[in-house]
């Protein structure tokens, strides 16, 4: 969660540092004889126990260890009593005895097989340590750890005490008096995960120290924790970029002087955005946390983040998520304060909370708690991006005194990666701590909470939603059913036809009730939101309802009779077969295009196979085929094309039938296009998802950076599909890529970079982008008959770089829409990219790109001017001039030839050229939000959110949405996939007369 700290590195690229050198000298306790007071130190900062016999440990000391412990903290107020020592023990060893350094040690970042290496030795040494391994392995392959600290005896009743937490999570098992006797005898799992961002590096190094600490440490303090409570701790949770991390860091330690790029791969596929799959679940890493979540149910889940100064415990600013039982926000604020009064009591500076994040959107990491009735909360540490000690100034913004944060940290301190384990391990003791010795009263407030969510469809409701069995996209509505199982939530699927109220659902329809433990986390995922947009600003999606992402209609049902319906359990995920049907002397074989996603993988499944496309919709006997269905001929296509096609549907959840006689419709070829994804090397974080799910549907691509089409003049030789998802910056910035100053900047494998060489892609030199030289390559690419993609902000590579003309970006003024699910419809539905569509989407949209066409389609009224001129009468009364001569009202979408004044300019666009709109934002601004916030609509409303513009003999389409976003834009992604699969008939059912220029040469206005 820090934007903040990769700012940070940024800066790093071109500046050398020293690291600072340790100010403060021991005062830690120097043997275990010591008295108590001879811990402290005389000066007045020093923090004086509170209560010193309380968490002095009994046991001998770690004396050198102690020692630098004080000597890595720059600072005796950075320190607490709490980790200014460690104990001695001669069976168990600390992190310095298995890894050579102690944790904090300036300049040292351990690597995950250490880290790793270190809880083995750890687990083999203490019977209260246990070391197993998640469910699935990382992206690239590596083992995802969990250790279990806890009091032997705890151990010993494991499983035990995971039946009581599954019991309390699950009220519908237990009476009440049978929760309060579970209640007492069992323990809360406390569960600490490091590092899910990367470059925030602190939390992996200190979890050794703390794991060492709660396994051996006898102070009352700790065995209170030990005793009372379970631990698990998630060493690193994003595995395979802590290890590039680590990586990095190396590089920049053997180059001094040198610039060094920011963390470009973090996983395989996603960058900071790891943190934001907690709706999605596409990474491993989230699955882990969600499948681990399910079997111990723990009471805290506690994500450690790095940005900002020096510990920020969450809570936010709000809004607050609307879903959650309200108690849920209480025990936030009430585990925040709990550690801000401990750590202020305690001289410890910059320990806030309240602003920063707003607490509103449920896809981050920690939702695997919070949607479940558990706590989910992090901190914001202080990080340096690394292990260096180095002096830090911050901007007075974090550094003021203001109402949540009476204790700021201050304008410049020298920083030390030992401050951030001491900040973050004193205060995440004190939350264990306090959990520990309250466990009844968070267990019986989780079990509360449990109950609740049951009683939520007779309460507050709804009582159910309600996925309609003759969904139009089966595929996509399973799949949408097997990602609520996966998220732990029931959904069960009706034997038979069922009414609620006057409305008739089939059997088959899929049930998501709200009487069960889960019932939050499925409300909150398949309702709409509303963002009041006088609330403090969104810290990211205000708008995420799944059914409308999907594209699969779900229905909120008030009425409780829902819950009666004839409907078993799904006990397993719910999958689709796929069938073919029709006689063995078929002709052809159709398949409907519906949009779902599989249809995609059927074409490069079966790649030799020629398949064509419906140009308009037909009817065979009483069976409706939508536009874009596809043709499969037996003539021509390989003689065991039906047995492939059978078990290629029946496997993909699609229905092929055979025809007897071709069905009378134009049709062309279906491409299996060779599709390349563009990345650059400033930033991948928007391209990984595209990756996600072109591997997913098994769709080929090759992955190439921009600079690649810098250096190939022939890329239509290679290509006929350029995808380019966005990047931040501008055109120039994006064509230019990172300045070519200095020495080059290699990405690859080295020695002392063995993790970059499992990146997805590498490089000599990270320095440069495309260049204009990829710009013209581009332009040729696109005459010569390719299909350039350019979703959101990219968009302005080709247009500003006049690869296109009639298409402008208009700034926003007054529209906030920020991360929303808005209505659209299709303003043509004749282009190949609207295949399988119905006449509206909803689609997701982020506050730009807002595009403008030079000459809109006839009949699109509305739009920023408004749709008539100030006059008398009403909207829709016709303009009338007063006193003169009345002739009857031109209509100026029905002239014989409209272009007939501009034909003769030099600069007149003939019609099969010109920008064509396929999807448009609706039009009235009324009825544009689904989900999210808006305001300023009128500069949304009608906006083009799809351009098809024809250059050469190819196309670039633009997209102002985002079609592949965080794993939860399915419904959108046959956009790209049309578009792909047609990119050589593109211009297919363009109605060539009903575009008129306009007379103008500059971009003119979309109306
Ligand atoms: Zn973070």
């Amino acid at each position: 969660m820090s934007p903040e700290l990769r700012r940070v590195l940024a800066i790093f690229v071109f500046v050398v540092f020293a690291a600072g050198s340790a100010l403060a000298q021991t005062d830690a306790r120097s043997n275990a004889n010591a008295e108590p007071a001879s811990s402290g130190s005389s000066t007045a900062a020093k923090n004086t126990p509170i209560n010193p016999k309380y968490t002095t440990p009994k046991s001998p000391l770690d004396t050198a260890y102690g020692a630098k412990i004080a000597e890595y903290t720059t600072e005796k107020y950075f320190m607490t009593e709490l980790v200014d020592h460690l104990p001695l023990s001669d069976k168990v060893p600390s992190p310095e005895k298995v890894l050579g350094y102690a944790v904090g040690t300036p300049n040292k970042l351990t690597y995950t097989k250490d880290l790793y290496r270190y809880y083995r030795e750890l687990a083999k040494a203490s019977p209260r340590v246990r070391v197993l391994v998640a469910p699935e392995k990382s992206e690239e392959g590596r083992e995802q750890m969990l250790v279990l600290v806890s009091d032997e005896e705890n151990l010993a009743k494991l499983d035990r005490y995971k039946e009581i937490t599954a019991k309390l999570a699950d009220p519908r098992k237990v009476t009440d008096a049978e929760a309060q006797t579970l209640i007492s005898e069992g323990k809360p799992f406390y569960w600490a995960s490091g590092s899910i961002h990367s470059p925030e590096t602190g939390s992996p190094e200190m979890l050794m120290e703390m794991a060492y600490r709660l396994a051996v440490e006898d102070s009352p303090f700790i065995e209170d924790i030990r005793k009372n409570m379970i631990i698990m701790i998630t060493p690193a949770l994003e595995v395979d970029g802590r290890d590039r991390m680590v990586d990095l860091y190396n590089y920049r330690k053997a180059n001094p002087g040198k610039p060094v790029p920011s963390l470009l791969y973090w996983g395989k596929y996603v960058a900071h955005d790891n943190n934001r799959d907690g709706l999605g679940l596409a990474l491993a890493l989230t699955r882990n946390q969600m499948k681990t979540f399910l079997d111990y149910h723990p009471t805290v889940l506690h994500d450690l983040h790095e940005s900002v100064p020096y510990l920020y415990t969450m809570t936010g600013t709000g809004p607050y998520n609307a879903w959650l039982d309200p108690l849920a926000i209480d025990e936030f604020q009430l585990l925040a304060y709990h550690e801000i009064e401990e750590m202020t009591k305690r001289g410890v500076p910059g320990v806030w909370t309240h602003g920063f994040y707003d607490g509103w959107a449920p896809n981050y990491m920690l939702y695997i708690a919070t949607g479940h009735n558990a706590i989910g909360r992090f901190y914001e540490t202080f990080g340096n991006g690394g292990a260096d000690t180095r002096e830090r100034t911050l901007p007075a913004n974090q550094t003021s005194r203001v109402w949540y944060r009476p204790n700021p940290p201050f304008p410049r301190v020298n920083w030390s990666m030992r401050n951030n384990v001491n900040m973050q391990q004193s205060a995440i003791l004190f939350a264990m701590n306090f959990v520990a010795k309250e466990k009844e009263r968070f267990l019986n407030n989780f079990y509360l909470k449990s109950k609740r969510s049951i009683a939520k469809a007779a309460n507050e409701g709804p009582a159910a939603y309600i996925i309609p069995g003759d969904t139009p996209r089966p595929v996509e509505a399973a799949d949408m059913v097997n990602l609520l199982r996966l998220q732990g939530v029931e959904v069960h699927r009706a034997t038979k036809e069922f009414s609620v109220k006057d409305q008739k659902y089939p059997a088959g329809s899929y049930i998501v009730r709200m009487d069960q433990p889960y019932s939050r986390m499925a409300d909150m995922l398949l309702d709409t939101q509303y963002y009041n947009v006088s609330d403090p600003a969104p810290y990211d999606d205000t708008g995420w309802t799944m059914g409308a992402m999907r594209n699969v209609k779900t229905v909120r049902v008030v009425d409780k009779s829902v819950l009666n319906a004839p409907a078993t359990l799904l006990t397993q995920d719910a999958k689709v077969t796929g069938q073919l049907t029709g006689a063995a002397s078929a002709v052809a074989y159709l398949i409907n295009h519906n949009t779902d996603n599989t249809l995609a993988t059927l074409r490069f499944r079966l790649k030799d196979v020629k398949m064509s496309a419906a140009e308009d919709s037909f009817k065979v006997g009483d069976q409706q085929y939508n536009t874009g269905t596809f043709i499969i001929k037996k003539d021509g296509n390989p003689a065991d094309l039906r047995a492939r096609l059978e078990s290629a549907a029946t496997e993909l959840g699609l229905k092929a039938v055979g025809v007897e006689k071709l069905p009378e419709v134009k049709t062309h070829e279906l491409a299996v296009p060779r599709i390349a994804i563009v990345h650059t090397w400033t930033n991948t974080q928007n391209e990984g998802w595209y990756r996600i799910e072109f591997d997913k549907y098994q769709i080929p691509y090759t992955y190439i950076s921009d600079q690649v089409i810098g250096k190939t003049s022939n890329l239509r030789e290679k290509f006929d599909v350029l995808i380019f998802p966005p990047v931040g910056g501008s055109a120039q910035t994006i064509v230019n890529g990172m300045p070519k100053r200095g020495d080059p900047i290699p990405w690859k494998a080295s020695a002392i970079t063995p993790n970059f060489g499992n990146s997805p892609d590498q490089t000599d030199d990270m320095r440069g982008g495309m260049t204009v030289a990829g710009v013209a390559n581009l332009q040729k690419f696109i005459e010569d008959g390719g299909l350039f993609i350019t979703i959101g902000g990219v968009s302005q590579v080709p247009i500003d770089y006049g690869i296109t003309t009639g298409v402008s970006i208009q700034q926003a003024d007054k529209l906030q829409a920020r991360g929303s699910i808005y209505n659209s419809t299709f303003a043509d539905r004749k282009s190949p990219i609207a295949y399988g569509y119905d006449a509206g989407l909803p689609i997701y949209f982020n506050q730009s790109p807002l595009f403008q066409v030079a000459n809109p389609n006839a009949g699109q009224g509305g739009g920023g001017g408004g749709p008539r001129a100030s006059g008398r009468g009403g909207v829709n009364d016709p303009d009338v001039v007063q006193a003169m001569p009345q002739p009857r009202p031109a209509d100026p979408n029905n002239r014989p030839d409209p272009d007939a004044d501009l034909r003769e300019s030099p600069f007149f666009v003939p019609p099969q050229l010109r920008p064509r709109v396929v999807l448009r934002f609706a039009s009235d601004e009324k009825n544009l939000l689904i989900s999210g916030m808006l305001a300023g609509g009128n500069e949304l409303a009608n906006k083009p959110a799809i351009v098809d513009v024809p250059v050469g003999r190819g196309h670039v389409v633009m997209f102002a949405t985002n079609p592949m976003w965080r794993h939860q834009t399915q419904g959108e992604f046959f956009l790209v996939f049309n578009a792909a699969l047609n990119y050589d008939n593109l211009s297919v059912g363009r109605s060539e007369g009903r575009g008129r220029q306009q007379p103008s040469t500059a971009d003119g206005d979309d109306q």
